[in-house]
Order: C-alpha cells, then structure tokens, then sequence
C-alpha cells in the first residue's frame, strides 16, 4: 500500500468544497489515513513550494495558500500516489480533463482546489512534513476484500 499527501486548498473550503472531494477519494475505495486542519505559515510552504521559489507567481502562490487554513489529508491505496495524481489532473483547471477534480471544479492555474504528491518519494517527505506519525492512523477498511482481490497488495 502507498500513502500520498492532498491538500484541500484554500478555494475549496472557500467555495464549500471540502465534502465533495473527499468524498470522490471515499467513494474511489482510498482510505483515509489522516486528515487535519491546519493553518500554513511561510517557512512550511518555502518548504513545499521549494521547486516554484524563482516563479514569478511564487509570493502570490503562498498568500493565497495561507488566506486560509487547508486540510491536509493521508490517503492510502495500491499505487495510490499515482491514482489520486490521475483523479486530480493537470494543473491549470483549464487544461484539467473533465471527469478530473480539477477539470470539474476549477477554472484556474493556481485556485486548483487541491494538492496532491507527485511521485513516491515526493509522497514520504510531504507526509512528514505535514502529519506527526501518531497523526497517520492504521486500521483495516471492512470492505477491504471488496475493493481488492486477494492477490492485490
Ligand atoms: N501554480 C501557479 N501558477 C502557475 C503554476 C502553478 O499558481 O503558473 C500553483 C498551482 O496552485 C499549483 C502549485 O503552484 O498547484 C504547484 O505547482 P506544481 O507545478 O507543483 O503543480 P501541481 O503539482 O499542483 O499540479
Ligand atoms: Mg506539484
């Protein structure tokens, strides 16, 4: 099983949002791992918006993600870094393909209603950074057996 981070945005709480993505997470058979609010500072966003610093849209970026607090969640699946990547879709929700959280939400390239961890590693030091270990929970979903097949881990 992989965990991966979301982060619901600022725009999604803002626009009354929250329950409906998670539930797209729910209903595709992720499980919720952990899940907080939190309010994001300066120095946690230098962090994780490190590649984007020299980007014009870098200052603008990080007030927008701290005009409110965000909810940070840890979802967990088979190849789940690449699933929730794939249910999110490209960055610009104008480009975003319909059927994709951000094509069917959003109409911005920065007001793009989530965060979700690119690849792996990105996924381990991102979780890291934004749950302590006794925030990520273990417990054995009851339908487990109907969302996979026995051979499936
Ligand atoms: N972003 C922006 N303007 C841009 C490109 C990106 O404001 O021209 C913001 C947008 O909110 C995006 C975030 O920066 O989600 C992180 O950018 P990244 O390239 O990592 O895209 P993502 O992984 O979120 O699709
Ligand atoms: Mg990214």
């Amino acid at each position: 099983m992989e965990q991966t981070l979301v982060l619901l945005k600022p725009c999604t709480l803002q626009r009354g949002l929250v329950g409906e993505i998670i539930n797209r997470f729910e209903k595709k058979g992720l499980r919720l791992a952990g899940m907080k609010m939190m309010q994001l500072t300066d120095s946690i966003l230098n962090e994780h918006y490190a590649h984007l610093s020299e980007k014009p849209f870098f200052q603008m970026l990080k007030d927008s993600m701290m005009s409110t607090p965000v909810i940070a969640c840890c979802l967990e699946g088979i190849d789940a870094v690449r699933v929730v990547r794939a249910m999110t879709g490209a960055t610009n929700g104008r480009n975003a393909d319909p059927g994709t959280i951000r094509g069917d939400y959003c109409v911005s390239n920065q007001q793009n209603i989530v965060h979700a961890s690119d690849s792996l590693e990105t996924a381990a030091v991102e979780l890291a950074r934004f749950f302590k270990p006794e925030e990520i929970f273990d417990y054995t979903p009851s339908n487990r057996n109907y969302l996979y097949a026995l051979d499936e881990h």
